[in-house]
């Protein structure tokens, strides 16, 4: 019997990925030098693509050299980094998805109101740091057992953003944590749309198939989310960064293959792993 091999409808970039790929390689046409601090999305093949096409990456603005543009990633900055550039006489094109502004204005109003800001999201991770970067002391809570050191007991006034590519559950363990600490709580719910369609799929197909495939880089969040959600559900799951990295092992015997992909993983990628699937031995 064939195998069967289901490819899920939101496997793949978002438009924000496409976007600032799109930004940069127009970018690496024109004569001006180009940067970009640290990689522009997690995923290393989209990374070499620009960097061919002439985009420096450095690890901080000291390091530029010269005159040029500074290319802000889709997952954006803190102010000081627009405000560094611009006093270095750099002329800033913006990669930042538009969904994560959205996440900086609410994070900003919530400020102006008066409410504290917890930004729920991973420590460390480019788009929490632009997030938190827009308001004074900020609280990042990554998981609900982070709460009882991290946010003082009746804490007044409180506004929740929460990373785009955050997973739901983990979000609402936090809330419900939260609940009892803080005496008015707002939340807006910030992940963005694409993100929620990829875990919708990663709840229903990893259930359907014998065993999934889940293309993307190590260092992309988002892939990683989509993984541990979908060991949750199979635990024949099995993240790759390319088609190079598919065990034979894992099919054997296997009917049906799921594959999908994290948000920062380029078409051109899935289609590989998907050709490697179908010649696979049955
Ligand atoms: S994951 Fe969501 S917020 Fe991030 S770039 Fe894509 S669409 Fe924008």
């Amino acid at each position: 019997m064939a195998r069967k091999i289901i490819v899920a409808h939101s496997a793949g970039q978002c438009f924000g990925v496409k976007r600032a790929f799109n930004i940069a390689m127009e970018a690496a046409q024109s004569e001006d030098s180009v940067a970009m601090l640290g990689d522009i999305v997690h995923n290393e093949h989209v990374v070499r693509k620009i960097d061919e096409a002439g985009v420096n990456v450095v690890p901080q603005l000291d390091r530029v050299d010269g005159a040029g543009s500074l290319l802000v990633r889709a997952h954006g900055a803190a102010p000081e980094v627009y405000e560094e550039a611009h006093s270095r006489g750099l002329k800033i094109l913006d990669a930042t998805c538009p969904l994560v502004h959205e996440i900086h204005q609410v994070a900003r109003e919530f400020a102006e109101d008066g409410f504290k800001l917890i930004v729920i999201g991973d420590h460390g991770h480019d788009e929490v740091i632009g997030i938190t970067g827009q308001v004074e002391d900020a609280i990042v809570l990554a998981a609900p057992e982070e709460v009882a050191d991290r946010v003082p007991r009746k804490l007044g006034k409180a506004g929740v953003v929460v990373q785009s590519t955050q997973n739901i559950e983990n979000v609402q363990r936090i809330i419900y944590e939260l609940l009892p600490r803080v005496r008015k709580l707002r939340y807006v719910d910030t992940i963005c749309g694409p993100t929620k369609t990829h875990q919708r799929d990663i709840r229903k197909l990893p259930a359907e198939v014998d065993v999934m495939v889940i293309v993307g880089s190590f260092t992309s969040a988002n892939t990683c989310r989509l993984t541990e959600i979908s060991k949750e559900k199979n635990p024949r799951s099995y993240q790759v960064e390319d088609a190079s990295r598919l065990e034979a092992d894992w099919f054997v015997g296997m009917e049906s293959i799921g594959v999908t992909a994290g948000a920062s993983t380029p078409d051109w990628i899935i289609d590989e792993v998907v050709s490697s699937l179908e010649s696979l031995p049955g």
